[in-house]
């Protein structure tokens, strides 16, 4: 039988093999595709889904529960009813848990810049005041986070990203004795890129291990809490009740967004954290703003009502990305299964599928794609600096492209692999 595994093709199987996949390319080009995978979006279809938001919460309704006029200032931690329902979700008493503007990112941001200027809740002085900032980054991860810490001059330590969260041994050693290490990026659920979940031993030694930086802090990112792409969604772990329980109330800084559950421009997002940590952070964004967007939030909360309404909807989206996850893998597996120079997460939920290359391929396959008119992220963009050592991870993001689409783009994208990783073979 012919050898299909390019590990152990002869130079002449392995040189047919690279022309037949030259072929395919060179039928691909012809094609004249201009297909995107690159960014996490919502599909229209999906966003047809919250259409409902549009014509809420109606003229006549503008008061919150408690009888605040949502159209007026104030309000900085963000209407009740809607902190409520997220705070179920995510596993936080409302209480603390903060609802805010559209976009999560944006509170990340402001809890980086106030600490820069005025040190957190249990710094001892501002973060700028320190000689060297060194910030923790599990990776593959996300790329916005990288870049803010990237562009605010913190020094990024790149931590590898297991199927059930990242390395705590390499994280507890480095925390231990290096102060200048002010905190780590997470996305505990269904992580972006590789759809990890990280499991309860992995939280628990997170917020209990001891920092030699008392100011340390866990960005929390939970951006996919409610995203499961199976009938189960992963159990939301309590992070703020088990740090506290370990002496830490302070380490985690949990957001969360309905970003990718309602409109991905115009949702709401959420802070949970500490009281001490929500009275820091008001302190500064009081100053910032007198107050979020309350009437977006009211619109939210009439259209979910409660918690069941926000797994309901979830459940529409579901059957909308479940196959375009499931199209991905079909083909990723017939097009890549026997070759063996590819691999690929098989996320239960989140947005994203992370693709190994074979090693110092990434690069050049995404310059194939481009050239034939697939964009894909940039190789490497899921690491710190943007910089992967080994030249092998993609991020394909298969939400917004319909089903046609999504084949012939996936389609495409196996054959760049192939051709990069014979090419690569044979050029060693
Ligand atoms: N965090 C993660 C992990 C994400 O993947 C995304 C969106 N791609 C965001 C945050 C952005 O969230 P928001 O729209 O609330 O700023």
């Amino acid at each position: 039988p012919t050898q299909t595994q390019y590990g152990l093709m002869s130079p002449e199987e392995l040189a047919a093999e690279h022309d037949r996949q030259k072929a395919n390319y060179a039928q691909l080009k012809t094609e004249k595709l201009t297909l995107d995978l690159t960014r996490g979006k919502p599909s229209p279809e999906q966003l047809d889904l919250s259409a409902g938001l549009l014509s809420l919460p109606g003229p006549d309704d503008f008061r919150a529960a408690d009888g605040t006029d949502c159209r007026n200032y104030g309000g900085l931690t963000g209407i009740a009813e809607i902190r409520t329902i997220f705070g179920e979700l995510l596993g936080i008493p409302a209480s603390n848990l903060l609802a805010a503007n559209n976009a999560s990112l944006e509170v990340m941001h402001d809890n980086i810049v106030y600490s820069l200027f005025f040190g957190n809740a249990d710094s001892e002085r501002p973060w700028v005041a320190e000689p060297v900032r060194k910030f923790l980054c599990p990776a593959p991860g996300y790329d916005r986070h990288f870049a803010i810490t990237e562009s605010f001059g913190f020094e990024m330590l790149t931590i590898p990203m297991r199927h059930d969260g990242p390395d705590v041994h390499a994280i507890e050693e480095l925390v231990a004795t290096d102060p200048a290490i002010k905190g780590l990026w997470a996305v505990p659920t269904y992580s972006n890129p590789t759809g990890a979940v990280y499991s309860e031993e992995v939280v628990r030694a997170l917020v209990s291990m001891p920092t030699a930086a008392p100011d340390f802090r866990l960005y929390w990112d939970n951006a996919y809490a409610v995203h499961p792409l199976v009938e189960e969604v992963a159990p939301a772990i309590d992070v703020l009740g088990l740090a506290a329980a370990a002496g830490h109330a302070n380490r985690p800084l949990v957001f969360a967004s309905t970003s990718k559950i309602t409109f991905a421009g115009s949702g709401v997002s959420f802070f949970g954290a500490s009281d001490a940590n929500l009275k820091w952070y008001q302190q500064h964004s009081g100053k910032q703003s007198i107050g979020p967007d309350k009437l977006n939030q009211l619109r939210h909360a009439r259209f979910f009502g409660d918690a069941d309404g926000v797994r309901a909807h979830m459940a529409k989206h579901r059957e909308i990305l479940a196959p375009k996850f499931a199209l991905v893998r079909e083909i990723l597996d017939d097009r890549l299964g026997a070759s063996k120079v590819a691999s690929w997460t098989e996320p239960k939920g989140g947005y994203f599928i992370s693709l190994d290359v074979l090693d110092g391929t990434a690069t050049r396959t995404v310059a194939l794609a481009k050239e034939a008119g697939i964009a894909l992220t940039p190789a490497g963009s899921a690491f710190p600096y943007g910089k992967d050592p080994d030249d092998r991870n993609i991020r394909l993001a298969p939400s917004f492209p319909s089903l046609d689409q999504l084949a012939k783009a996936m389609d495409g994208v196996a054959t760049c692999v192939l051709v990069a990783a014979a090419e690569k073979l044979l050029n060693t």
